[in-house]
């Protein structure tokens, strides 16, 4: 599988925005739970029995670990868009994604981890409502 030139602007800054960083829905949710008290981890990596990743939020302790994945890289329903040109390479590309994700979730949840899906155009609130119930109700 060869990577196509971008053929767009907008999959040029879709492809930049796919950095190691943090993005601005990651750092707006995190200011959330900040402000509300919340204390936790960000590159924190978690190895366990089946994968090693490395959650955008983590409350190590409580075991529940939160991702906040971007709509186009991650397939989400409401807007991932699906380029027309080189469409196959995308496809198969957006589909690892949501397959290492599906792998992730199942290994973690085996092994005693709550995994809390945000979708990056959540609102940060009503993001940072469902980690705070997530860590509410864990019995880590
Ligand atoms: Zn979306």
């Amino acid at each position: 599988l060869k990577s196509p030139s971008p053929s767009s602007d907008k999959v040029i800054r879709v492809m930049q925005s796919n950095r190691r960083t943090d993005t601005i829905p990651e750092k707006k949710i995190r200011s959330a739970l900040f402000k509300r008290g919340y204390r936790f981890r960000k590159d924190y990596l978690i190895k366990t029995v089946g994968t090693k990743c490395r959650p955008d939020v983590v409350f190590p302790r409580k075991k529940v670990a939160v991702f906040v994945d971007g709509c186009f890289w991650h397939g989400c329903p409401a807007h991932g868009t699906w380029p027309k040109s080189n469409a196959d390479f995308w496809r198969v590309k957006i589909e690892n994604t949501k397959k290492r994700d599906n792998d992730n979730d199942c290994s973690l949840r085996e092994t005693g981890w709550m995994v809390v899906r945000i979708w990056e155009h959540e609102i940060p609130e009503e993001a940072a409502d469902k980690i705070a119930e997530a860590v509410r109700i864990s019995d880590g």
